[in-house]
């Protein structure tokens, strides 16, 4: 897919220019946090997911009508054997139209292959983690060990990868560990972004409303011990961000609940099993498995049906909790594990 095309834009109803593709690899994990998924998870067989070939196939229309960067998510991308075979097809982009591919990470088997992700042009990755405390992190992930995703981060920093922590914000769980975080984040010189836990897929007894924080709360607890600026920078995403005097790392807050980010919005998701959502929060989607599997589609036919997708993004998504009837609303059926972050 070399020659230009005409109109390569990507551009929404909403005007919103679509530059930034999130691709889950698996739905597959080896953790089981609480607000993501049950304890007794059931994945995807193996015949739904999208091989490597397909999902290649598929980045590179995206590549070709103009998505600047790829985030490469899960499940844990980490878990999907020939994973590296997979950033190595990506490679070649990067010396042309993609100008970054990523991953968003859990860190348990970031030890195995931090090397290898900065040989394939990784240079930033994200790392989730919401606590630093073992016996909490083991609660939170029910199975994960907290010196897993350490080591993992030690060998990306040696690695010289660019690290950035996601943190979701659970009333009772995390919020009294917030300032030694912070800490944490400035001494190692990790940006940190907050995410609120959003009502997606079913995780066996709807706790999420129970841990809800919102970050403004969150914000305005740490506005009282550090010193805080908002700053104007943006990823392109939904994120607000802050410095903190004194540090130079940035501090993001992801806020779907208490603040709308939708009008922003520059970014699409394909999931595994390559069905392509529009919108996080709403259940549009357009399946490219069918196209990609099909031996008469052809790469003219990938082309209209990625245009075609986009011309349906929705405006926003609907998600709420309603504090006062003990109810979530706009719940999603489908897991973020599925979707990726
Ligand atoms: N397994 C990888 C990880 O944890 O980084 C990648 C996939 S995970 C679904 C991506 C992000 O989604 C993580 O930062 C995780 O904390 C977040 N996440 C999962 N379920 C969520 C929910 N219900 N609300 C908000 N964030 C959620
Ligand atoms: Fe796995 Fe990531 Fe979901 Fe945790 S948030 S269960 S690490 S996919």
């Amino acid at each position: 897919m070399n020659k230009p095309l005409e109109n390569s834009k990507l551009v929404d109803p909403f005007n919103r220019q679509i530059t930034y593709l999130r691709l889950s690899v698996t739905d597959r994990c080896d953790l089981r946090c609480t607000y993501c998924m049950p304890e007794k998870m059931t994945f995807l067989n193996k015949k739904e997911v999208l091989t490597f070939e397909e999902m290649h196939k598929l980045c590179s229309g995206f590549i070709h009508l103009g998505i600047k960067k790829i985030r490469i998510t899960g499940g844990e991308p980490l878990v999907r054997k020939g994973i590296m075979n997979f950033f190595e097809m990506l490679n070649p982009y990067l010396s042309h139209q993609l100008e970054e591919l990523t991953l968003t990470t859990n860190g348990t088997q970031l030890h195995k292959y931090a090397d290898q992700l900065y040989a394939t042009g990784v240079r930033r990755i994200n790392v989730s983690l919401d606590t630093l405390n073992p016996k909490k992190f083991e609660h939170v992930t029910r199975i994960g060990k907290l010196h897993d995703v350490l080591k993992g981060i030690e060998a990306a920093q040696d690695a010289n990868l660019k690290i950035k922590i996601n943190c979701v914000a659970l009333k009772d769980i995390n919020d009294d560990e917030i300032d030694n975080f912070l800490k944490w984040c400035i001494k190692n010189n990790f940006d940190l972004t907050f995410i609120e836990t959003m009502p997606m897929g079913d995780i066996g007894n709807e706790t999420r409303l129970n841990h809800f924080l919102s970050l403004d709360e969150l914000k305005k607890n740490i506005s009282s011990k550090f010193e805080l600026e908002d700053i104007s920078f943006s990823s392109g995403g939904p994120a607000k961000y802050s410095k903190i005097k004194g540090s130079i790392i940035k501090l993001g807050f992801i806020t779907p609940l208490s603040h709308n980010f939708c009008s922003s919005c520059n970014r699409i998701r394909v999931d595994a099993t390559g069905v392509l959502h529009q919108c996080l929060g709403q259940s549009n989607s357009l399946d490219f498995r069918k196209i990609l599997r099909d031996p008469g589609a052809t790469e003219a036919d990938l082309l209209e049906s990625i245009r075609k997708s986009i011309k349906q993004k929705p405006e926003k998504h609907s998600f709420a909790y309603d504090f006062s009837k003990e109810r979530v609303e706009g719940k999603i059926d489908r897991h973020m594990s599925l979707t990726g972050g």
